[in-house]
């Protein structure tokens, strides 16, 4: 199965894309995880993302299509991928559609004040788990940290790009009748049987 998770920073997309990625056994592809190695190794590349994440703008798309290239010559793609974050623009998705036939995209709709809620408050802790401050907070003794780009002034440019840029993605693929919207501010069980049922009829459709 081919997958593109959708939403707008702090939907849950990287939280919903761990569990389906266990579920179905295909990686879970975030471009923002892969840059942030990136950052961590301290690679050119690295460099030149951190100087973009920082104030919250996207890389070119040459690049983040020269990282996604070569992402799935991996061996572990042969049985289909989770993509996160991952196309940001129109051109990103023209792009991706000469290279992979995605099958389903799952949109993640939340209201802005949650969606800032959701980012100002969240930890991640050491083992990749990510908590919340004021919606679940770490246990007592587990040691956090904060993402750089998540503080108030980073994340009002990170949705105002989100929302620059979503309109004309999602109008590419409703075309091709594979769009589908469910609300991600519900709570997360629900969220995921929603996705769930997307997934299945989608194996049933085969
Ligand atoms: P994320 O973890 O998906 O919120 O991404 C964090 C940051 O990485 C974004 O604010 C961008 O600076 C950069 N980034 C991640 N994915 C992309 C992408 N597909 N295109 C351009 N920039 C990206």
């Amino acid at each position: 199965m081919n997958l593109i998770l959708m939403g707008a920073p702090g939907a849950g997309k990287g939280t919903h894309a761990k569990d389906i990625s266990k579920q179905f056994s295909i990686p879970h592809i975030s471009t923002g995880d892969i840059l942030r190695e990136e950052v961590a190794k301290g690679s050119e590349l690295g460099k030149t993302a951190k100087s973009y994440m920082d104030e919250g703008k996207l890389l070119p798309d040459d690049i983040i299509i020269e990282i996604i290239k070569g992402r799935l010559q991996e061996d572990d793609c042969k049985n289909g991928y989770l993509f996160d974050g991952f196309p940001r623009t129109l051109v990103q998705a023209q792009k991706l559609d000469t290279i992979s036939r995605i099958e389903s995209v799952i949109y993640l709709k939340c209201d802005d004040d949650i969606l800032i809620k959701r980012l100002t408050g969240r930890r991640i802790a050491e083992d990749g788990r990510i908590y919340n401050i004021y919606f679940d907070p770490p246990p007592e003794g587990i040691k956090t940290y904060q993402r750089d780009d998540d503080n108030e002034e980073t994340i009002r440019e990170r949705l105002r790009i989100f929302y620059d840029t979503f309109t004309p993605i999602m109008e590419f693929y409703k075309k091709k009748n594979n769009f589908h919207e469910i609300r991600g501010d519900e709570d997360r069980t629900v969220v995921y049987e929603n996705i769930l049922s997307i997934l299945k009829n989608i194996q049933k459709g085969r």
